[in-house]
């Protein structure tokens, strides 16, 4: 197979970085080779043995200090260069999804409803790959790299759990120097964007999301005296159009939120008004301020509508990741690095936030830093029509892997301050 089409020829990059580029080409094996076997024993959640262990494997033998978390089976590896210097942080996400594979690869998953379809197999391959190429530099590497090997990104909140157990405290340096955290970054692969293109933008990058459950309570009875019950179904109906009502007339359109109600749950028979009506759904915010604000309206108009109608409803809001914020000068120096690698017109500086949530969010609440994407279509698709992150049937260019290695070591030895020829 070809490797690393996607690269553009180096006289079409600006501040072109041969040497990492030649040396993230060497590693794609390396790097497959992890990929391939994390693909075929997913793991999901945050206990992640199998997949500890075959990082641990990938890593023996590199001049890292390693830390093994004991919440979950998070992996805090700390590469030490000979010159001082501050340290940087790079992440990559372990976990897979609850789900089949329909994928007909030779490495499909063997294990059931578990499939690696969010590419986190293809982060845990880069962020090896990127701990071998750093660590090949150790000797000039003025300052520390942090490698952060997370579990639980889908939905279990395996960030929040590595930095509760100290992840950003790392140890001053043999000669007693400090060597604080100055920046964090991470990759997420998309299969909707061409192999090896890259893009972010600063600000919000995800949004928050959080889960939404509207109980409203009755009185039940006979479907032909409804004037003899306190009948939710109408009620729930109601809140539901009042709440795109909310988001659309008292949401300021350029900071943007979204409430849906994926859920009707109400009665067991063609006669039988029910007591209770159950919605559920989702809320997604790319700001704190909408996000605190579209709760508040939620209460507001589920309680004053079933109020109004002689009933209760009682809104229970299960808060999930905040919103991803890139900090902004850390978001132009990754474009930068980006087009570096593989030249502006691979690069794109999104205009608009992703809507999906990330629970990098919280290390970013702590340090400046910024959440790329990096193309993985596999070649010879159509980006369009290529089935997305999270499908049964999704897959990922394996050569954009080289790209990924090159911008995360690219980003470590930049934001070190050392110069790229
Ligand atoms: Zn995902
Ligand atoms: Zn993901």
């Amino acid at each position: 197979m070809a490797s690393t089409p996607k690269i553009q020829p180096a006289n079409e990059r600006h501040g072109a970085t041969t040497g990492v580029i030649d040396q993230a080409t060497g590693m794609l094996e390396y790097a497959r080779s992890i990929r391939r076997d994390l693909h075929t024993w997913p793991e999901i959640g945050l206990d992640l043995p199998k997949t500890r262990d075959r990082v641990l494997t990938a890593l023996d033998g590199l001049p890292l200090d390693i830390t093994l978390h004991k919440t979950t089976s998070g992996i805090a590896a700390l590469l030490t260069g000979d010159k001082p210097g501050p340290t940087v942080m790079l992440r990559g996400d372990m976990d897979a999804l609850p789900m089949p594979e329909d994928t007909g690869l030779e490495f499909s998953s063997r294990v059931e409803n578990a499939m690696h379809a969010c590419g986190h197999d293809t982060h845990v391959g880069m962020l090896a790959g990127a701990a071998r190429m750093l660590s090949e530099r150790k000797a000039d590497l003025p300052g520390r790299v942090l490698f952060m090997f997370q579990p639980g990104e889908e939905g279990y909140g395996g960030a929040e759990y590595m930095l509760d157990e100290g992840l950003l405290n790392v140890p001053k340096r043999a000669d007693g120097s400090d060597s604080p955290i100055t920046a964090a970054y991470a990759l997420h692969i998309t299969s909707s964007m061409p192999a090896g293109f890259l893009g972010t933008k600063g600000g919000p990058i995800m949004a928050s999301s959080d889960r939404l459950d509207i109980i409203i309570t009755g009185k039940g009875g006979h479907a032909s005296e409804p004037f003899r019950t306190l009948d939710p179904v109408p009620v729930a109906s109601e809140i539901v159009l009042a709440l795109q009502a909310l988001v659309t007339r008292r949401h300021d359109i350029f900071d943007p939120t979204v409430v849906t109600i994926t859920r009707m749950i109400a009665g067991t028979a063609y006669n039988v008004i029910p007591e209770t009506a159950r919605l559920e759904g989702t809320i997604r915010a790319v700001s704190a301020a909408t996000r605190a604000k579209v709760h508040e309206g939620i209460k507001r108009i589920a309680e004053g509508i079933a109020n109004a109608h002689d009933m209760n409803a009682e809104v229970i809001i299960d808060l999930g990741y905040p919103v991803t914020v890139n900090d902004g000068p850390s978001a132009d120096f990754a474009l930068d690095v980006a087009e570096s690698i593989v030249g502006p017109k691979q690069v794109a500086k999104f205009p608009n936030p992703v809507m999906g949530a990330e629970d990098f969010s919280y290390v970013l609440e702590k340090l400046p830093g910024a959440m790329l994407f990096l193309g993985g279509t596999p070649n010879g698709m159509d980006p369009r029509k290529s089935p997305p992150n999270h499908s049964n049937r999704v897959d990922f260019e394996e050569d954009a892997m080289t790209t990924g290695m090159a911008v995360y070591t690219s980003l470590a030895l930049r934001t070190l301050g050392v110069m790229l020829d």
